[in-house]
């Protein structure tokens, strides 16, 4: 067991109400004024947002007050997890920022212990062999306002139940044959006191302890001791487990003394909108593949998000915003989306890029002359630099900021109306070359060469100013630009297939995006870039040496702020 926690956080305003419960249990000096918590996932999936939520709780709070953390796997059901989810959670810890050190731990290392204390429970008369089948357990339960009934193998005698469950263990009896039960109350009005299943048969191997067992335990058996073998002290988890508190108190009060008794606290679960948080859902999906595998960018997973490009501190600060509390909620995707943008404006360099190109030839510029423009690696920090950007006499530019027949509004270019291209020069346009079908195949426009962007008098003011591409240098990229996974707010609300409402548009792929030289050559796996004008951009790790892909992180419009102005 660690030393006493020294370290304690005075700033009232700045805790949450899990840490309040802990300060409070520090300063009255519980558990020899120790902070131990844990993050306990089961290896059954990867990690998705609400994990990062409990993340943050369960390593935050061992930081904030100067405590340790523990990362418990709890493999306790050999049938559904595997070695890649202990690896992909691991990662994803690490990426949120977090770090559990030596404190590695797994709940099938306590297979031993725990099935000691059974076999006491079984010696105190405390727990028994029942060889009904489950439905017929179930039938018994009752209702939470009826009381349930005896199971007929309830008064089986210790030595009959001794015997069973050893050769329960021995692998003697097939899944499903018989159950270890706890004797607690048939009548209480808490349904999980109602004799709770602690352990069952499993003949699948385990894959870390093979077959060296046939029982496993149930998650109420495992968790609450699982705690007390590790030290915790604070056992942070979300709210559907509040009525499994009495039987976790239960437990562990078998096991504990005066000097130490671990506690379980609930905080709300993150929930977010358009998009689903159940691992069995999340698992489907990547199945039945109706995304692209678990780090699929519309995906609300860890590695999904980092795949789309956003940051660990956007998540920690979304996080920070929707805060703590004993009320289920629903959270907004825009908000998520708000602390990305927030966090990659600081940081992503900008560069050029023109999605949907159409070209434009500046029939005044010398034909073969092209110039060196230095661009502001990111105008929010000027200490970021410059980088060169080609500029010659044909450019890309999007097709969307040109207009034949504009409305009174559109200050992008036009006939006879003036732009600036963006740290070059004035133009003003002159006319197109359409194809057979009407379609504008080319823009024309005549450059201003005393309006350099940064030259004496060259500060001539135009209504508006476009982002470009040099024809000869531009390097065509691939573009996935994300919408909704689902087309609808709260798809785990809705009767039906949670998958007939899956967003059919939530993918589209933009092959022949123009991107600048520069940042061509420098793009690496998961850096971000802002495309001027466009939003923020990530590298894909599918990208290859001749082949840049791109995924839209965000756009730059930021509906939650508006909506925030309005309200
Ligand atoms: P399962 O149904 O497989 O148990 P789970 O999402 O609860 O799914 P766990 O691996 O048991 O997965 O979760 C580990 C921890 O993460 C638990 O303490 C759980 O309370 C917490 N957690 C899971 N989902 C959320 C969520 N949406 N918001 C906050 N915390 C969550
Ligand atoms: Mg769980």
């Amino acid at each position: 067991m660690e030393e006493k926690t020294t370290k304690i956080v005075n700033e009232e305003g700045g805790l949450n109400f899990v840490e309040q419960e802990i300060k409070n249990d520090l300063e009255q000096g519980k558990n020899g004024g120790r902070l131990n918590t844990r993050f306990p996932p089961e290896p059954n999936g990867y990690l998705h947002i609400g994990h990062a939520k409990a993340i943050i709780m369960d390593f935050g709070a061992a930081e904030k007050f100067g405590g340790t953390c523990n990362l418990r796997f709890d493999d306790t059901n050999p049938m559904k997890e595997d070695t890649e989810y202990v690896d992909s959670i691991m990662r994803d810890i690490k990426w949120l920022g977090f770090d559990w050190g030596d404190r590695l731990y797994y709940a099938s290392d306590y297979f031993p212990k725990l099935y000691d204390f059974a076999l006491r429970l079984i010696k105190e008369g405390k727990a028994y062999v029942d060889e009904q089948t489950s439905e017929e357990i179930a039938a018994q339960k009752g209702t939470p306002t009826e009381p349930g009934t005896n199971s007929p193998y309830r008064d089986r005698p210790v030595e009959e139940n001794l015997d069973l469950f050893q050769r329960m263990n021995a692998g003697e009896f097939e899944e499903g044959s018989m159950v270890l039960r706890a004797k607690i109350d048939m009548a209480n009005s808490n349904m999980h006191f109602r004799d709770p299943i602690i352990y069952r048969i499993i003949k699948t191997p385990h894959w870390r302890t093979g077959d060296t067992w046939k029982v496993y335990p149930m998650y109420d058996f495992a968790h609450g001791q699982s705690d007390f073998f590790e030290g915790v002290t604070h056992s942070i988890c979300t709210l559907e487990f509040v009525p499994h508190r009495p039987l976790y108190e239960y437990f562990v009060k078998e096991l504990a003394d005066e000097s130490y008794c671990p506690r379980q606290i609930e905080f709300n679960r993150l929930n977010l909108t358009y998009t689903v948080m159940s691992k069995r859902k999340l698992l489907q999906l990547v199945k039945e593949g109706l995304v692209n595998g678990w780090d699929d960018p519309r995906m609300p997973t860890i590695c999904g998000l980092r795949r789309r490009g956003f940051t660990p501190s956007a998540v920690r600060d979304f996080v920070d915003r929707i805060g703590y509390t004993k009320y289920e909620a629903l959270n907004h995707i825009e908000l998520l989306e708000h602390s990305v943008r927030e966090d990659l404006n600081k940081t992503a360099t900008r560069v050029s890029a023109v999605v949907n190109p159409v070209k434009l030839i500046i029939t005044n510029y010398p034909e073969g002359k092209e110039e060196t423009i230095m661009m502001d690696n990111n105008p929010e920090n000027l200490d970021e630099g410059k980088h060169p950007m080609p500029f010659s006499r044909e450019l890309w530019i999007e097709r969307e900021d040109f207009m034949e027949n504009p409305p009174k509004k559109f200050f992008r270019l036009s006939p006879d109306k003036e732009v600036r291209l963006k740290g070059a020069y004035i133009i003003k346009c002159t006319g197109v070359k359409k194809n057979d079908d009407g379609e504008i195949e080319e823009i024309y426009a005549e450059y201003d060469p005393e309006t350099k962007s940064g030259m004496p008098g060259s500060d001539r003011k135009v209504k508006g100013t476009l982002h470009w591409v040099s024809v000869p240098t531009a390097v065509d990229v691939e573009v996935r630009d994300y919408d909704r996974l689902f087309s609808v707010e709260n798809p785990s609300a809705e009767e039906g297939d949670f998958r007939d409402l899956l967003n059919p548009d939530s993918l589209k792929i933009r092959k022949g995006v123009k991107l600048e030289p520069w940042a061509a050559e420098h793009a690496k796996p998961e850096d971000h870039f802002q495309f001027t004008r466009l939003g923020y951009y990530t590298v894909d790790p599918d990208s290859k040496e001749n082949h840049l892909v791109f995924n839209k992180t965000i756009g730059l419009k930021d509906t939650w702020a508006k909506e925030q102005k309005k309200a």
